[in-house]
């Protein structure tokens, strides 16, 4: 029997999200989610794709190490254990690669401590991630374990976009330079959008606009990153759910030295209480929206910064790629909300770039063009799948 299936585990600090697939086809096979790891009120929520049964547990789950075996429960309750000679890799959502992982890697102890030693880059997600990765060697120590980078997408950036403009010596001693993060998605989407355009990914630059509650915009150019939003750490660039995105960073020596904010305060006021939630309170979408529907000028000032933001980088990356054949959506908002897509947009005609009011309000679950038939730039709704991009470069590289 060949192995065809690949777990792909999504590690986070009191969470681990995961998915079973069967690469011999791409279909999905299991789905779930243990949350509050370490706490009293732990769940597990699994979906056996194939009958359809979900079933949810809500008892105490210690650590990581627990989660798992939970989880290799459910998969035997389905018949597709852990121990089942049809798995052929784990694959490892990890979210910094730093400069030493441009591709997906298969992992041994080497890999393991370069992912340690890049922790101060990444101090909330990588120890997190491997913590994941030590849990799944434990109950499969004989199984490939394959490490999939959020930033191995971006590595490719010339030094022009990936540097700082500040000394050089100091940005070499602490490793500062722009990484960008999302990769895993911005690779599987450039790639669909030029499946949906019918022509092959070295063809065509993308620009790709991944807009979930963390948000980024990447510049594609013939399949490979030319520049991203994000940088040292994910907080550069749009606006996003509770993210303030760029800003001047005298902002923080005056709030320290005015507002007398500690380095953590800074830290928490950007990360979590800036972007949406800092402008109207809201970080959904759906909810801003409706507020705005209801009159409400807070949340509609909100979404115009959160929208300026957004076509100001579509007009950098434009002049980064020089010619774009296609602007991708994607991710939560990306792919649900038609108002930001068509306010992006809107009056960029001179550009090439245009929304179809009809296109664009269709709801479907596919990779879909709402640009106006015959436009120079298409403009596309492509749904991001990270896990099937993991699972996929886990069982390239594990060689079935
Ligand atoms: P992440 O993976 O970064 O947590 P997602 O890609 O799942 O985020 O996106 C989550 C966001 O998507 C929500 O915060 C919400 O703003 C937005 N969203 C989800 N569904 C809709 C919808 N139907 N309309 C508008 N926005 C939506």
């Amino acid at each position: 029997m060949t192995a065809s299936r690949v777990l792909v585990l999504n590690s986070g600090s009191s969470s681990v999200k995961y998915q079973l697939l069967d690469m011999a086809d791409g279909s999905r096979l299991a789905t779930g989610l243990v949350e509050r790891i370490g706490e009293e009120t732990s769940r597990l929520k699994h979906t056996d794709l194939v009958s359809g049964a979900t079933r949810e547990r809500t008892a105490p789950i210690a650590d990581h190490g627990a989660a798992l075996k939970s989880v290799a429960e459910e998969l035997a309750l389905d018949g597709r254990g852990l121990d089942s000679p049809e798995l052929a890799a784990i694959g490892h959502r990890v979210v910094h690669g730093g400069q030493t992982f441009t591709r997906p890697t298969v992992i041994d102890d080497a890999v393991l401590a370069e992912i340690e030693r890049l922790v101060p880059l990444a101090p909330l997600h990588n120890p997190a991630n491997l913590t994941g990765i030590r849990t799944a060697q434990a109950l499969r120590p004989d199984l490939p374990q394959v490490a999939v980078f959020d930033t191995a997408f971006h590595t490719t950036m010339p030094e022009s976009a990936a540097r700082y403009a500040i000394d050089v010596a100091t940005a070499d001693e602490h490793s500062i330079r722009r990484y960008g993060f999302h990769g895993t998605s911005h690779a599987y989407v450039s790639r669909a959008t030029a499946e949906l355009l019918g022509r092959a990914p070295e063809e065509v630059n993308v620009i790709v606009l991944h807009l979930g509650n963390g948000a980024s915009a990447s510049a594609v150019r013939a399949g490979r990153c030319v520049d991203t939003s994000m940088g040292l750490t994910p907080l550069e660039g749009l606006v996003m759910g509770t993210r303030s995105g760029d800003l001047d960073p005298a902002v923080i020596f005056h709030l320290a030295r005015v507002g007398g904010m500690s380095t953590d305060d800074v830290d928490t006021l950007l990360n979590k209480r800036s972007g949406l939630i800092g402008l109207c309170g809201d970080n959904d979408m759906r909810e801003i929206r409706r507020r705005i529907d209801a009159g409400d000028g807070a949340a509609e000032l909100a979404f115009e910064i959160y929208v300026h933001r957004l076509r100001k980088y579509v007009g950098a990356y434009y002049a980064v790629l020089g010619k774009v054949d296609a602007v991708a959506f994607t991710a939560g908002v990306g792919e649900n909300a038609a108002e930001v897509r068509a306010a992006a947009l809107a009056g960029l005609e001179g550009m090439g770039l245009a929304v179809d009011p009809a296109l664009n309000a269709v709801r479907g679950d596919g990779a879909r063009l709402i640009s106006p038939a015959g436009s120079r730039v298409a403009v596309a709704v492509v749904p991001t799948d990270e896990e099937l991009e993991i699972a996929r470069q886990a069982y390239a590289l594990v060689g079935n």
